[in-house]
């Protein structure tokens, strides 16, 4: 059944009888981008509700033969994870808190009426994948390897109900460093017309259904000169929830650290627990809390915020300059980026990059 615990999957492996050459490989980990190019393995693991999980396998990178009648291209029962995997100074490959992201994609399979994969599970398919494809690691500073798990519903059946057969896939793609010639602070665009989600609805869960709904406001904000979208909480409008792809905080003073808490509207993210934790470790003040659009306002008007911030694992942290939108501007557009957001952001990455002892075990050695 759905939720019953999976067995530790046995893996085959066909091994790619196309894979790309070392100096093919070699030009793509030079300038990788971010999505564009994927490694020449996938892992496949399928479901079906009489037998479970079943043919874990590690196979050639290449298309899904889906029928026009699969049920995620009609109701979008899909959900997916991302995480990175690093290279550290020894050539060793490790990834960050996986079973965080195995945990939420089980919260998200229940969500969105998906079997859940066990954490093990989750995280040997990684294994499995990055054990074939660990040559495309790069290892220039701040790149990655990015890992996509998903799952999507592929029983050709229009019926509307929780599909009957589902496809568990993990694809993995190069990662650059994400800012070129140094952090630098972005400005958002406030969403007035739109929401991401709705009280009982999917914000919570990391479904692609979450992220097509993003793009009309992702687009006003682009065309507003905006990096990124931020929402407000759908019942009152006055509430902080997050951003299209990334949590948000704000520094008070010097000491405390403020994220507005999760209220089933806002996905946990892994990179804002781990922020949280390395600011208590700062001796920093933590709270979670409602945070109002009109607190952000005067906070900058007083002085009492001084710094805002953006995370998440593909920019890992983000300085927030400016929030504009329809008849709003909070902050300055030249802001440089904060202290405490950028020694948070050093300290995260240092550890991802085996720069700085693990002290909270958060590393998992692929
Ligand atoms: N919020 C949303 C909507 C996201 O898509 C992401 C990226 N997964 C995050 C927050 C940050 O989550 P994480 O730190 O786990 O990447």
């Amino acid at each position: 059944g759905a939720t019953a615990p999976s067995h530790p999957l046995q893996f085959s492996l066909v091994p790619s009888t196309s894979k790309r050459v070392q100096a093919e490989r070699e030009s793509i980990l030079a300038d990788p981008g971010f999505g564009q190019h994927f490694t020449d393995h996938m892992v496949t693991i399928d479901w079906n509700i009489d037998g479970g999980w079943h043919d874990a396998r590690v196979t050639a990178y290449g298309p899904l033969m889906l029928d026009p009648a699969s049920s995620v291209l009609h109701y979008a029962q899909e959900i997916f994870e991302g995480l990175k995997a690093y290279r550290h100074a020894d050539g060793s490959i490790w990834t960050f808190r996986p079973e965080k992201n195995a945990e939420r994609m089980r919260r998200s399979a229940r969500r969105l009426a998906l079997p859940q994969l066990s954490v093990e599970n989750f995280i040997e398919s990684i294994k499995q994948l990055v054990a074939v494809d660990g040559d495309w690691v790069p290892s220039a500073p701040e790149t990655s390897l990015y890992l996509r798990p998903f799952m999507i519903a592929n029983e050709t059946f229009l019926g509307v109900r929780a599909a009957h057969n589902v496809g568990y896939y993990v694809i993995a793609s190069p990662a650059g460093a994400y800012f070129h010639g140094g952090v630098a602070p972005v400005k958002i665009w406030l969403a007035t017309e739109y929401s991401r989600a709705g009280r009982g609805g999917t914000g919570a869960a990391k479904c692609g259904g979450n992220y097509a709904s993003s793009l009309l406001p992702q687009m006003e904000a682009h065309e507003n000169g905006c990096a990124q979208v931020l929402f407000l909480d759908s019942e009152t409008g006055t509430r902080i929830d997050e951003l299209g792809g990334m949590n948000v905080f704000f520094v008070h003073g010097s000491d405390t650290l403020v994220t507005p808490r999760l209220t089933g509207s806002i996905l946990e993210g892994v990179t804002r627990d781990s922020i949280m934790q390395l600011a208590r470790d700062r001796g920093m003040t933590v709270e979670e809390r409602e945070v109002t659009l009109e607190e952000w306002r005067l906070g900058i008007e007083s002085g009492d915020i001084t710094e805002v911030f953006a995370c998440g694992t593909a920019a890992v942290v983000t300085p927030i300059s400016q929030l504009k939108g329809a008849g709003v501007s909070i902050g300055d557009p030249d802001a440089p980026a904060g202290e405490i957001t950028m020694a948070l952001r050093q300290e995260l990455t240092d550890i991802q990059y085996g720069r700085m002892p693990d002290r909270h075990g958060w590393l998992t050695r692929l």
